[in-house]
Protein backbone atom coordinates (compact mmCIF):
# COMPACT_ATOMS: atom_id res chain seq x y z
CA UNK A 1 0.00 0.00 0.00
CA UNK A 2 1.76 2.88 -1.21
CA UNK A 3 1.09 6.10 0.80
CA UNK A 4 -1.23 8.52 -1.37
CA UNK A 5 0.52 11.95 -0.78
CA UNK A 6 4.31 10.86 -1.41
CA UNK A 7 3.70 7.58 -3.05
CA UNK A 8 6.65 5.86 -0.65
CA UNK A 9 5.87 2.20 -0.17
CA UNK A 10 6.58 1.99 3.29
CA UNK A 11 3.69 2.81 5.74
CA UNK A 12 2.66 1.27 9.45
CA UNK A 13 -0.58 -0.01 10.73
CA UNK A 14 -1.10 2.37 13.99
CA UNK A 15 -4.94 0.96 14.05
CA UNK A 16 -7.31 -1.72 12.87
CA UNK A 17 -11.19 -1.68 13.22
CA UNK A 18 -13.39 -4.49 12.47
CA UNK A 19 -15.89 -3.11 9.94
CA UNK A 20 -19.44 -4.13 8.40
CA UNK A 21 -19.94 -6.75 11.24
CA UNK A 22 -16.58 -8.56 10.78
CA UNK A 23 -16.52 -8.26 6.97
CA UNK A 24 -14.10 -5.98 6.78
CA UNK A 25 -11.04 -4.15 8.35
CA UNK A 26 -10.37 -0.45 8.27
CA UNK A 27 -6.80 0.18 8.89
CA UNK A 28 -5.22 2.92 10.11
CA UNK A 29 -1.77 3.75 8.37
CA UNK A 30 0.95 6.04 8.51
CA UNK A 31 3.70 6.85 5.53
CA UNK A 32 6.90 6.06 7.32
CA UNK A 33 8.31 9.43 5.24
CA UNK A 34 6.35 11.87 5.49
CA UNK A 35 3.75 10.75 8.12
CA UNK A 36 0.65 11.31 6.23
CA UNK A 37 -1.70 9.52 7.54
CA UNK A 38 -4.61 7.68 5.49
CA UNK A 39 -7.15 5.01 5.57
CA UNK A 40 -7.58 1.47 4.44
CA UNK A 41 -10.42 -1.23 4.15
CA UNK A 42 -9.63 -4.69 3.41
CA UNK A 43 -12.91 -6.56 2.34
CA UNK A 44 -12.98 -10.50 3.86
CA UNK A 45 -14.48 -12.35 0.25
CA UNK A 46 -16.58 -14.72 2.36
CA UNK A 47 -19.15 -16.01 -0.39
CA UNK A 48 -18.90 -19.09 -2.20
CA UNK A 49 -15.79 -20.05 0.08
CA UNK A 50 -15.95 -23.77 0.65
CA UNK A 51 -14.05 -25.55 3.79
CA UNK A 52 -12.69 -28.94 3.23
CA UNK A 53 -13.40 -31.00 6.37
CA UNK A 54 -10.50 -33.59 7.72
CA UNK A 55 -12.90 -36.62 6.45
CA UNK A 56 -12.98 -34.69 2.88
CA UNK A 57 -16.23 -33.58 2.88
CA UNK A 58 -16.70 -30.23 1.93
CA UNK A 59 -19.02 -26.76 3.16
CA UNK A 60 -19.72 -23.99 3.21
CA UNK A 61 -17.66 -22.20 5.33
CA UNK A 62 -19.94 -20.84 8.21
CA UNK A 63 -18.07 -17.63 9.98
CA UNK A 64 -20.73 -17.94 13.21
CA UNK A 65 -19.85 -21.86 14.20
CA UNK A 66 -16.34 -19.91 14.48
CA UNK A 67 -17.57 -17.30 16.14
CA UNK A 68 -19.50 -19.36 18.38
CA UNK A 69 -16.37 -21.96 19.11
CA UNK A 70 -14.84 -18.46 20.05
CA UNK A 71 -17.21 -16.99 22.42
CA UNK A 72 -17.36 -20.42 24.34
CA UNK A 73 -13.66 -20.85 24.79
CA UNK A 74 -13.06 -16.90 26.01
CA UNK A 75 -16.03 -17.18 28.40
CA UNK A 76 -15.61 -14.76 31.36
CA UNK A 77 -11.83 -14.09 29.65
CA UNK A 78 -10.73 -10.54 29.34
CA UNK A 79 -11.70 -11.05 25.60
CA UNK A 80 -13.83 -8.78 23.69
CA UNK A 81 -16.09 -9.47 20.97
CA UNK A 82 -14.20 -7.08 18.75
CA UNK A 83 -10.75 -8.86 19.16
CA UNK A 84 -12.49 -12.27 18.36
CA UNK A 85 -14.34 -10.52 15.35
CA UNK A 86 -10.93 -8.95 14.33
CA UNK A 87 -9.07 -12.54 15.06
CA UNK A 88 -11.95 -14.82 12.32
CA UNK A 89 -11.36 -11.84 9.58
CA UNK A 90 -7.57 -11.64 10.18
CA UNK A 91 -6.99 -15.26 9.90
CA UNK A 92 -10.18 -15.60 7.02
CA UNK A 93 -7.57 -13.26 5.17
CA UNK A 94 -4.42 -14.59 4.99
CA UNK A 95 -6.24 -18.23 4.37
CA UNK A 96 -7.87 -16.18 1.09
CA UNK A 97 -5.11 -15.45 0.06
CA UNK A 98 -3.59 -18.47 0.31
CA UNK A 99 -6.10 -21.10 -0.88
CA UNK A 100 -8.69 -19.19 -2.71
CA UNK A 101 -11.92 -21.28 -3.01
CA UNK A 102 -10.97 -23.90 -1.13
CA UNK A 103 -9.94 -23.78 2.58
CA UNK A 104 -8.79 -27.19 4.43
CA UNK A 105 -10.72 -26.51 7.98
CA UNK A 106 -7.75 -27.50 9.65
CA UNK A 107 -5.65 -24.95 8.67
CA UNK A 108 -8.38 -22.51 9.98
CA UNK A 109 -8.07 -24.23 13.06
CA UNK A 110 -4.81 -24.43 13.26
CA UNK A 111 -4.41 -20.41 12.26
CA UNK A 112 -6.87 -19.49 14.84
CA UNK A 113 -4.96 -21.20 17.76
CA UNK A 114 -1.52 -19.58 16.74
CA UNK A 115 -3.47 -16.13 17.33
CA UNK A 116 -5.46 -16.92 20.38
CA UNK A 117 -2.72 -18.54 22.16
CA UNK A 118 -1.04 -14.53 21.79
CA UNK A 119 -4.72 -12.95 23.35
CA UNK A 120 -5.01 -15.35 25.72
CA UNK A 121 -3.81 -18.59 27.08
CA UNK A 122 -6.92 -19.90 28.87
CA UNK A 123 -9.02 -19.38 26.15
CA UNK A 124 -6.29 -20.96 23.71
CA UNK A 125 -6.41 -24.25 25.74
CA UNK A 126 -10.24 -24.51 25.54
CA UNK A 127 -10.22 -24.08 22.00
CA UNK A 128 -7.23 -26.37 21.45
CA UNK A 129 -9.13 -28.91 24.12
CA UNK A 130 -12.47 -28.91 21.88
CA UNK A 131 -10.49 -28.45 18.25
CA UNK A 132 -7.76 -31.01 18.95
CA UNK A 133 -10.34 -33.48 20.79
CA UNK A 134 -7.97 -33.73 23.80
CA UNK A 135 -8.78 -37.23 24.43
CA UNK A 136 -7.57 -37.29 28.32
CA UNK A 137 -6.46 -35.19 31.05
CA UNK A 138 -2.50 -36.50 29.52
CA UNK A 139 -2.98 -34.51 26.34
CA UNK A 140 -4.20 -31.31 27.79
CA UNK A 141 -1.12 -31.65 30.25
CA UNK A 142 0.76 -32.07 27.18
CA UNK A 143 -0.56 -29.05 25.56
CA UNK A 144 -0.21 -26.60 29.16
CA UNK A 145 3.83 -27.72 29.40
CA UNK A 146 4.22 -26.75 25.77
CA UNK A 147 2.82 -23.50 26.21
CA UNK A 148 4.74 -22.85 29.54
CA UNK A 149 8.03 -23.76 28.11
CA UNK A 150 7.13 -21.75 24.74
CA UNK A 151 6.64 -18.93 27.43
CA UNK A 152 9.60 -19.53 29.64
ZN1 LIG B 1 4.19 9.67 2.30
Amino acid sequence: MNCPRCNARETRVIDSRIARDGLAIRRRRQCMQCDYRFSTTEEVVQEGVVVIKRDGRREEFDRSKILNGLRRATEKRPVDVEQIEMLISDVMMGLENEFEQEIPSRAIGERIMEKLKKIDQIAYVRFASVYKDFRDINDLADEISALKKEHG
